[in-house]
């Protein structure tokens, strides 16, 4: 059967292990007929890769998000490599503990920084490098939460970030639809419990408090969002640009 994704090249950044988001995008994305090429952060993650990937054969390139010239080396090697891609998903953030946790009163010049840097300004980064080596009617996503938009409890600095994402979505999108027709959007997902949320505090009321906030009392799983992100990132979406979609089984609607 034909996949909505047949012919389109996609690199994925951001697979820490099986529980990532980004995972369900990969497996998603490689159901609907996507190249799928991956990016990891350092050593560890690629250690962590190469048990997922055990039977299948994906090309995977190290980028730290964290400096401008590894993301430009990383695009660099993928065009290199593969030629012109079609997509791509920026799966990626970070605050350190002590940002997330001391509330947003008491965040710290460098935490703030380095929270930004890494989950919102990564993106900016990312499109420009990305956009240099994408075809005509490419489409790019990352991927935000409800904290962005509300006082989510102990999610503090991360929806700082989150609502500067946001933004750079709207942005980037007029940018890179007028010169390019490259499409941006973002997927808000409800929660999941993934290696990036037991950063948070009490993540443990956080995933109960959005579970019990959904219509239907399950929590969204990376498959779910993966699938959002299939269509978005396919033709199929050719009209949706700068938009946030929520893939969070209702949760926005009461919350
Ligand atoms: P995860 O821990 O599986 O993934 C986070 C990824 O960010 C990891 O692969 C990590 O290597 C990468 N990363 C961090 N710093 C990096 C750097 N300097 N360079 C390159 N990569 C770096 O967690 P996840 O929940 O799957 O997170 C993926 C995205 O989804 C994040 O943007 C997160 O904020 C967002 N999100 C998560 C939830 C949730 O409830 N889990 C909800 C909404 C949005």
């Amino acid at each position: 059967m034909a996949g909505i994704l047949d012919g389109k090249k996609i690199v994925v950044m951001g697979v820490a292990n099986k529980k990532s988001i980004a995972w369900g995008c990969v497996q998603a994305l490689m159901d609907q007929g996507a190249q799928v090429i991956l990016t990891y952060q350092n050593d560890r993650m690629k250690r962590s890769l190469d048990k997922l990937l055990s039977d299948v054969d994906l090309q995977m390139f190290e980028c730290d998000v964290a400096e401008d010239a590894n993301v430009e080396k990383t695009f660099t090697a993928i065009h290199e490599s593969v030629g012109n891609i079609d997509g791509v998903i920026h799966a990626i953030a970070y605050a350190d503990k002590d940002t997330l946790e001391g509330g947003v009163k008491n965040v710290k010049k460098d935490g703030f920084n380095l929270a930004q840097d890494v989950s919102a300004y990564s993106f900016i980064s990312v499109s420009r490098y990305a956009s240099a080596i994408m075809n005509e009617g490419g489409s790019i996503l990352t991927l935000t939460y409800i904290g962005a938009v509300r006082a989510i409890p102990n999610y503090n600095m991360m929806g700082v970030a989150k609502a500067a994402l946001e933004a750079e979505v709207r942005y980037l999108a007029a940018e890179l639809g007028k010169k390019q027709n490259i499409r941006v959007n973002a997927i808000s997902a409800g929660a999941i419990k993934t290696l990036a949320v037991t950063g948070i505090k009490h993540h443990g009321d956080l995933l109960k408090m959005s579970e019990g906030f959904t219509v239907n009392g399950k929590s969204v799983t990376p498959m779910d969002v993966g699938k959002s992100a299939s269509f978005l990132l396919s033709d199929l979406a050719s009209g949706v640009t700068g938009d946030i979609i929520y893939v969070d089984n209702g949760v926005h609607l009461i919350v």
